[in-house]
């Protein structure tokens, strides 16, 4: 069963086309530098409207996971076990993603972890998912 593709809007679309060259992109509002995640066209913090992308560094640590030893759904099933993790990042938003390249059990929140580019879409797009670091 093929995995479950994110969809691409106007909004979120340049995001998804730097994940095709393995670039991290986040906004960052212009009137007072607040990182902003998810893709959005006002800044939560202070309401303005020039958001401007930025690449992320692509590191970060590990705020909280879980282990899914059942699939979330049917489409999962084959990867079980996985992690689910809230990564923060440098740049100090956090990300809903999966570690990988490590045994399930080997994650612990605090664990250094850097974005890797495993995960290719059908459409040539790659989901950003995390691997420890080293
Ligand atoms: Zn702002």
């Amino acid at each position: 069963m093929p995995r479950l593709e994110p969809s691409s809007t106007p909004l979120s679309e340049p995001f998804w086309e730097a994940t095709r060259s393995k670039q991290l992109l986040v906004q960052r509002c212009d009137e007072c530098q607040a990182v902003v995640w998810y893709p959005r066209d006002r800044c939560p913090s202070c309401l303005g409207d020039q958001l401007r992308w930025i690449e992320a560094s692509g590191r970060g640590e590990v705020h909280t996971f879980n282990v899914m030893r059942k699939p979330g759904n049917p489409m999962m099933a084959d990867l079980t076990p996985y992690v689910i993790a809230l990564v923060e990042l440098e740049e100090g938003h956090r990300m809903a993603t999966n570690v990988v390249g490590c045994e399930p059990e080997e994650v612990h929140c605090g664990m250094a972890v850097e974005v890797a580019w495993d995960v290719e879409l059908t459409d040539g797009r790659r989901l950003p998912v995390f691997r420890p670091v080293g």
